[in-house]
């Protein structure tokens, strides 16, 4: 193998971008994808199998060089007060962008603590079986990535001291256009076609199924590998514990999306609206594997009923009208489902323990990167914005470690644009509340606010843009279509029709008593992020940073420009500078002879003395060190320690 390259980028005496991004690309070609800044850990892609994670590699973890395997370790010894001390609770927040390998950190992670607190093999198998669940129904293929994650996750584990006893998901804004349209090069939610592709030809009659190819919304050569899949996800749902019937209603209701999707409309000589001939079969079918009406189906199709005074009034749709209906159809109900899967693992999965034991956590978060595309929508405002969140809380915990360096980080961005009352989506949550308003009136309302704001361009242009100078680059949002989303009420009609179901899963769904089993709401999500914030704010935080090496998906290359981007983006460049110039731990003098040194009345600086420890300082009421010091400090007390007993001892005797 070629030369030795540092483990930890914060070591190095001489930092500049050229040198940074040669340890990294060396040991890349070394196949050493993981690299430590300070205690953040780095992970390339490496886009091929490495034999770094076979289980003799996690077993003799201790002497392990950087690795993902490494930080599972650490969040699960510092949840057992094994290192510093510090909250019980841990987070482990996964960042990068799509591609750069969340998931499969995730995964790793997930996998490792698993076997670290040797889960009993029952709730672990169950644990482990949600990834591919969540995976069938909330991945696709996109053009970044062959097996994207379209919807964002918190998983955390509960233990009881060491061993796991549950475990609970939090899902963040399934993308569920997805369902209703794809762009060039990218696929449906991967469930369809595993359906599609793995179903017998008996089931296949019960979910009133026909060909693939007759289907608008999942049209694809069936893959072999898709068998394989559906009988992976079957075996999945039984094992983390769902029912028969559940299954059977939750493929139906699939089915029933898929029926939908080919419904067609035309206009009749007389101008009024229909269902196109060739569609009425579809009409049927859909209507059969919901469980409603035929006539109900078709009318919240083709006109809105609304209740003024007292009265109903119906409004004729016209054929946009009706296919915007359709798909919000579509939409919801698969959104519905999701969040009931996601609900219905929490129920399975939830601790078996008496109501007065406290148990402690560990989360991970996997949750998309900032996006950046041609035309950027709601979803994108609130990814980048979760986002912005996320970066803000990880600057502030690095700078905040820090009393020599000056923090350079300015919470600008959350001073603008996330807080109450005038946050970008305090506004849009105002305006949305507004019947009449529309989205030129939102952006106008962000124009007037933010027109002086260092993060905020105004855009003069008759659709309703808007830009943002977000910490990884300038994003232009299109507003129309905003409050819409943002509201993201169910007609009362769509609402009505799926409770009236006879598939009783569709019926509870939709009961208004337990809306807050469906997904997210896009505008609770800003809501459910802070509670997250919260959450990770008072738990031990542990970093992963994904890179992605190239954007072709291919082994063994690594494009410089790139690279050097996503370090500068995600503030790694200014982490590394502040973790080699800072000092991270800085106890009082007494609390560091108390908590190092308990058993022996020395004075600080004749311990500190008495080591080789270099770098340290010495203030007027606390010591500072650095943040590889903690460690090396415990290494060397442990020597002390039993070197002291001996001399206690000889002393005593
Ligand atoms: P993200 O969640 O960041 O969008 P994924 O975790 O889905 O990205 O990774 C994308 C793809 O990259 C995976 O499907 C896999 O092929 C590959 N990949 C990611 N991490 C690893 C790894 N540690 N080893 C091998 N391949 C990986
Ligand atoms: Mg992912």
């Amino acid at each position: 193998m070629g030369e030795k390259l540092p483990e930890d980028l914060a070591s190095l005496s001489e930092l500049d971008e050229k040198s940074l991004l040669e340890v990294l690309t060396g040991r890349f070609t070394q196949n050493l994808i993981y690299t430590y800044i300070g205690d953040i850990l780095v992970a390339i892609n490496p886009f091929k199998y490495l034999s770094i994670y076979e289980k003799e590699v996690s077993v003799s973890l201790k002497s392990l060089p950087p690795h993902i395997f490494a930080v599972a370790d650490r969040a699960y010894q510092s949840m057992l007060g094994r290192l510093a001390t510090g909250p019980k609770n841990q987070c482990i927040v996964i960042s990068g962008e799509s591609g750069a390998g969340k998931t499969e950190s995730t995964k790793l992670l997930l996998r490792h603590i698993m076997e670290l607190c040797k889960a009993n093999s029952q709730l672990e198998q169950q644990i482990l079986q949600v990834n591919p669940l969540l995976e069938a129904f909330g991945n696709a293929q996109t053009v970044m990535n062959d097996n994207s994650s379209r919807f964002g996750k918190y998983i955390q584990l509960r233990f009881q001291n060491s061993s796991v006893k549950g475990a609970k998901i939090n899902e963040y804004l399934l993308e569920k256009s997805r369902v209703v349209h794809q762009d060039e090069g990218e696929q449906n939610f991967h469930i369809f076609y595993f359906m599609l592709a793995g179903i017998s030809t008996e089931d296949k009659e019960i979910y009133g199924l026909l060909d693939p190819t007759r289907y608008r919304f999942g049209k694809e050569d069936v893959v072999h590998a898709w068998r394989l899949k559906y009988a992976e996800v079957c075996n999945a749902m039984d094992m983390v514990g769902f029912e028969e019937q559940e299954k059977v209603d939750m493929m139906t209701i699939l089915a029933g999306i898929l029926s939908l999707g080919n419904i067609a409309f035309e206009t009749t000589d007389s101008d009024a609206l229909k269902v196109s001939e060739a569609s009425r079969g579809w009409l049927k079918a859909t209507a059969g594997q919901f469980g409603v009406q035929e006539e109900d189906l078709l009318k919240s199709l083709t006109c809105t009923t609304s209740v003024t005074r007292g009265e109903a009034i119906q409004r004729l749709h016209n054929q946009q009208q009706a296919e915007d209906a359709r798909d919000s159809i579509a939409k919801v109900a698969y959104g519905r489902v999701f969040g009931w899967i996601v609900s219905k693992i929490n129920e399975l999965l939830a601790p078996k323990v008496d109501c007065d034991v406290e148990l402690s956590e560990i989360g991970i978060l996997d949750i998309f990167g900032f996006e950046n595309f041609a035309v950027n929508r709601f979803e994108q405002l609130c990814i980048n914005l979760a986002n912005e969140q996320l970066q803000y809380f990880f600057n502030h915990l690095v700078s905040m470690e820090n009393s020599f360096t000056h923090a350079r980080f300015v919470p600008l961005f959350q001073d603008l644009f996330l807080t109450k009352p005038i946050g970008i989506l305090s506004l849009l949550d105002e305006q949305s509340a507004f019947p009449q308003a529309t989205d030129r009136d939102f952006v106008d309302k962000l124009n007037s606010k933010f027109k002086t704001a260092p993060n905020f361009e105004v855009v003069r242009n008759h659709t309703p843009l808007f830009t943002i100078v977000h910490y990884a680059g300038k994003v232009q949002y299109n507003a129309s279509g905003f409050l819409e989303k943002n509201r993201d009420t169910i007609p009362a009609n769509i609402r009505e029709l799926f409770i009236n179901s006879v598939t009783p899963l569709l019926s509870v769904l939709f009961a208004a008593t337990i809306s807050r089993t469906g997904t997210l709401m896009p505008r609770k999500a800003k809501h459910s992020l802070a509670v997250l914030m919260e959450k990770m704010f008072a738990a031990g935080p542990h970093f992963v940073r994904c890179i992605k090496p190239n954007r072709s998906k291919q082994p063994d290359q690594l494009d410089s420009k790139l690279v050097m981007d996503q370090l500068r983006y995600n503030g790694l460049m200014e982490t590394i500078r502040i973790r080699r110039d800072g000092f991270s731990w800085r106890p009082k003098f007494r609390e560091f002879v108390e908590r190092s040194f308990g058993l022996f009345s020395f004075s600080c600086m004749s311990i500190l003395n008495s080591t080789q420890l270099s770098g340290w300082k010495c203030g007027s009421s606390r010591l500072f060190f650095k943040y590889w010091h903690q460690e090396e400090l415990s290494r060397l007390l442990e020597r002390l320690g039993r070197a002291a007993l001996v001399i206690q001892k000889n002393y005593r005797a």
